[in-house]
């Protein structure tokens, strides 16, 4: 089986359950029409790429299309639909700022609540004629001549002057190494492409990791299978989540008193930034949190061998801290068994350890995460000097300029691009940012008559000096292995700054980073 990284989800499902479903699959029409040319052509229809057709739409910009793979809008809220799938960010900071949510039912939302709300957002929006679904980008190559993306997909070429990948930093599954895959008699699935048609009642299931996801499985399964193994590499960081019913008058209140949603925003906004200081300045803060994970521990787990199993080790928040409060004592169940010895191979019923125990199993859900710092659409996308994105980050790393723009690849924008993930509050603050960003671009190119934009390699070279100068200070710096970590050990996935910091750098398009190319001159990067 291809290495981690390397086959895609689909590939996998088709590898291991032989249907080959991607998102949503058999819900897609058969055949899709494509403009020839449009000014920009957004991939993804995410949060990252909805928001950027409607801001685009709100700023006078028309003439876009947006492409997803998938069937509809959601990206990541449409393809996990695991049991007990939910954002880990308080609700009321988890939407777009020009669309609030009144009503929410929780704290926390779900998943069915969040794609219900992507769905309604888009469909409100009047931008959803000018997506394409089920048609996957399959490559762009700058054409300096004309200062336009040559772009490549399913459903032909299309040509735009700008290119917007908004293809998601966590939507290509990462697939462990599981020798003996192919001997596996029962259903393997990763978490993000979750196969419903498996009962999983009265079953034997394994869960491979104890990440953000396998965290949120393992508590919604627990009580329906007859056992669950789960296999641990590293024990994560676990702190309380307070989630909760809203109160019928709760939601009256947020529905009826004018700018009370937005003044609870706000707060919970402040409350999140509070927490910066403990993960990019003095880690040290992080201890009164890890005395609440304890705690959290002891309060659910009695067996003294499972609570050491169960006990980090590694500085809080080096790693994604995960928030649950019933992941400990799902855990505690007596049809549950924690493994900690790494997984050897499969066999053709069971999953067998390195110490040479066989435990049986009819189901393996693989919940090993994302693709995080090599994000396959870099290999698609071909700059000007003829070399893929993929090929320039994997000499460099990845990195960008405000992570949006990169040197030799004029006219794109990346959203969620390299270094604007967060640790500590929404996604959504920092793709709005970001797409403010790209947009304000797009609409001074236009007014001042220019082809082309291409970020000053010296520019891009201060950018990430300094950030990778702020994130020695940093607790991701710490010492464990996460996912925010290149093959380099550089960090390139995380913002080591406020959310607030990176919205002031991003508020206007800065042009005396970027060198330009006049409509109708001499092309840039030609
Ligand atoms: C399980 C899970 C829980 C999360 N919880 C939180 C949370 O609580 N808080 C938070 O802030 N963030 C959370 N995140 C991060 C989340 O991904 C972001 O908040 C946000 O949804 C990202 O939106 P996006 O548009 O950038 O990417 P996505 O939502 O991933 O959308 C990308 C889209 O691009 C499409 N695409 C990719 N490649 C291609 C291609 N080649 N051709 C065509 N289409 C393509 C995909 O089909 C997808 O629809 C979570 C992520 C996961 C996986």
């Amino acid at each position: 089986m291809a290495g981690p990284g390397r086959a895609t989800g689909y590939a996998y499902a088709r590898l291991v359950n032989g249907t080959g479903a991607g998102p949503q699959a058999g819900l897609l029409p058969d055949r899709v029409a494509l403009p020839d040319r449009v000014a920009v052509l957004i991939v993804g229809a995410g949060f990252g790429g909805l928001g950027s057709a409607i801001a685009l739409a709100a700023s006078g910009e028309q003439d876009f299309l947006c492409i997803d793979r998938g069937s509809e809008v959601g990206g990541t809220w449409r393809d996990n639909t695991y049991p007990g799938a939910a954002c880990d960010v308080p609700s009321q900071l988890y939407s777009f700022s020009f669309a609030l949510n009144p009503d929410w039912s929780r704290s926390f939302s779900t998943q069915p609540e969040i794609q219900d709300y992507l769905r309604a957002v888009a469909e409100r929006s009047g931008v959803l004629d000018r997506f394409r679904f089920g048609v996957e980008f399959t490559g762009a190559r700058w054409d300096a001549g004309n200062a336009v993306w040559r772009i490549e997909t399913s459903a032909g070429p299309v040509t735009a002057n700008l290119l917007v990948s908004a293809a998601g930093a966590l939507s290509e599954p990462k697939l462990p190494e599981l020798p003996g895959l192919a001997d596996f008699g029962g259903a393997v699935f990763h978490s993000a492409r979750w196969d419903h048609r498996q009962q999983l009642a009265g079953r034997r299931v394994a869960v491979v990791g104890t990440g953000a996801s396998a965290i949120q499985i393992v508590p919604a399964i627990a009580g329906q299978v007859a056992h669950l193994d789960v296999y641990q590499r590293t024990a994560p960081w676990v702190l309380p989540r307070r989630d909760r019913r809203y109160r019928r008058l709760e939601r009256l209140a947020i529905r009826r008193v004018p700018g009370l949603q937005r003044v609870l925003r706000g707060l919970v906004y402040a409350g999140r930034e509070a927490m910066v200081p403990m993960f990019v300045a003095a880690p040290r803060l992080g201890s009164l949190a890890g005395r609440l994970a304890l705690a959290n521990i002891s309060r659910a787990i009695a067996d003294p061998v499972l609570r050491e199993k169960v006990r980090p080790r590694f500085a809080l928040g080096c790693k994604r801290v995960l928030i649950s409060s019933d992941w400990y004592p799902a855990l505690a169940r007596d049809n549950v068994e924690l493994v900690t010895e790494p997984i050897s191979r499969l066999s053709a019923d069971a999953v067998l350890t390195a110490d040479g125990t066989a435990r049986p199993a009819d189901v393996v859900i693989v919940a090993t995460g994302f693709c995080a710092t090599e994000q396959p659409i870099a290999g698609l996308i071909t700059g000007a000097d003829g070399r893929t994105l993929a090929a320039v980050w994997a000499e460099r790393g990845s990195r960008g300029y405000k992570g949006a723009t990169v040197p030799g690849f004029p006219n794109l924008f990346l959203v969620v691009g390299p270094n604007t993930g967060l640790g500590h509050s929404s996604m959504i603050y920092m793709i709005e940012s970001q797409v403010a960003y790209l947009v304000d671009a797009w609409r001074r190119m236009r007014s001042a008559g220019l082809a082309a934009v291409e970020v000053d390699p010296a520019a891009e070279r201060a950018w990430n000096a300094d950030l990778q100068r702020r994130m020695r200070r940093t607790v991701w710096s710490t010492g464990c292995r996460s996912w925010y970590l290149d093959a380099a050990g550089r960090n390139v996935a995380l913002w080591p700054r406020t959310s607030y910091a990176f919205r002031r750098l991003t508020a206007r398009f800065d042009f005396s980073a970027y060198r330009s190319t006049p409509a109708g001159g001499a092309s840039a990067g030609g």
